[in-house]
């Protein structure tokens, strides 16, 4: 029996809500069928991004600097794990890396086509991680679920990022330990 208080409806619809996606199969699923969508109307996808950034722009911004304040010591812990003069001492490290990098891409499954300038194109130019426009001629290429972690290396699973977000989120990985 819906409840004539249209606020304690909301707040009914949204608990139930929160209990039917908490199930890990119902988000599964949910999630398989968000992404064959999708995969199946990238153009309205795009656009409904596109509207969610320009509808929310101000909480988005607002979320990337509340973000950007409490990362700040990322950026050092970065320089430390990955400094150029690290890696150039280190060549081993670096070359490993990248071996085991083009490793993972294969066995994480299948490894799609991927058009770095129709993901700029899907993401609008916006970076993933931080939800700002990022810059057409310097951007990353991110795996939402890394390598290292069993993501594989296909259109669904990757975004724009600025490379600043991106090797924040890898070096915040590397200290993690993931
Ligand atoms: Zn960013």
């Amino acid at each position: 029996m819906p409840h004539r208080d249209p606020n304690v409806r909301k707040m009914r619809d949204r608990e139930r809500a929160r209990r039917w996606y908490s199930n890990g199969e119902n988000r599964r699923r949910k999630l398989t069928r968000m992404a064959e969508w999708r995969s199946s109307h990238p153009e309205e996808s795009k656009e409904r991004k596109r509207a969610c950034y320009r509808k929310h722009a101000t909480q988005y911004r607002a979320a990337a600097a509340a973000y950007h304040s409490s990362h700040r010591g990322d950026k050092a812990d970065y320089d430390r794990v990955y400094h150029p003069a690290y890696l150039k001492a280190h060549p081993e490290v670096s070359r490993a890396g990248t071996a085991a990098r083009r490793a993972r891409k294969v066995s994480n499954g299948p490894v799609e086509r991927i058009l770095p300038s129709e993901i700029w194109k899907r993401d609008g130019g916006i970076c993933g991680l931080c939800g700002l426009a990022a810059d057409a001629r310097n951007w990353h290429l991110d795996h939402i679920l890394p390598l290292a972690l069993g993501g594989p290396h296909t259109n669904d699973n990757v975004q724009v990022a600025h490379p600043s977000c991106n090797l924040r989120k890898g070096a915040r990985r590397a200290l993690e330990g993931g």
